[in-house]
């Protein structure tokens, strides 16, 4: 049995809670553009619950029976302070640390439901749908970060956040209009092009800039 998830920052348990995961859809235009997806004017938002969270540098698994299950590489931004209606500088400030993550997406599952006009969550927020690193402290440009996964030994995904639609903070900002955002929430910025299927036995390296090299795999 695998231990329940905890935030790690800095190569420690972090002692914030687990709260929800709040995600933004087609923050890339070249990934929009590879799922035929318009580019939104503004952020398109849903969430995960904390049941998503699985370590990402532990073997994760992935839904059988349902159809494919893309990989999403994404910058992820652990919250470490309460953010309602919160300016960029606040957001900023509110910035505990980067990490990484996988945006499991049930692809099938959600082209079914994006065609009948219905929530994604099925596709999106199921058990174990967010491996997620560990945390670093970041003073660094956010917008200038390379976000890579090789599959297999393969670069499927090579992207920077500069190319993100909504940069990071303005989406933080933006989100904390809709849901406030509390110690402990994770934000997840969207993915740059090149999502595909994960396989049992799939071997993934993950990296974000200087700051992360993770290498994990898939449960059979
Ligand atoms: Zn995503």
């Amino acid at each position: 049995m695998k231990t329940r998830y905890q935030h790690r920052l800095n190569g420690d348990f972090s002692s914030l809670p687990v709260g929800k995961i709040v995600c933004v859809g087609r923050n890339y235009a070249d990934h929009a553009k590879e799922l035929n997806n318009a580019i939104p004017a503004e952020p398109i938002l849903f969430m995960k619950a904390p049941n998503a969270l699985v370590s990402l540098e532990e073997p994760f698994a992935v839904p059988m029976g349902r159809g494919s299950c893309h990989f999403e590489t994404e910058l992820a931004i652990l919250v470490g302070e309460r953010l309602t209606s919160a300016s960029v500088s606040e957001a900023k400030k509110a910035i505990v640390g980067i990490g990484i993550a996988l945006d499991l997406t049930l692809r099938d599952v959600q082209d079914k439901l994006k065609g009948m006009g219905l929530p994604w969550e099925k596709a999106k927020a199921f058990d174990g749908s967010c491996p997620l690193s560990e945390f670093v402290s970041y003073s660094g440009d956010l917008q200038n970060i390379d976000l890579k996964l090789e599959r297999n030994g393969r670069v499927v995904q090579d992207g920077n956040t500069r190319d993100m639609i909504f940069p990071t903070l303005e989406l933080l900002s933006e989100i904390s209009e809709h849901f406030t955002l509390v110690p402990g929430d994770v934000v997840l910025t969207g993915t740059p092009a090149g999502v595909g299927p994960l396989s049992p036995g799939d071997t993934l390296t993950v990296l974000l800039g200087d700051a992360l090299k993770v290498n994990t795999s898939v449960i059979y």
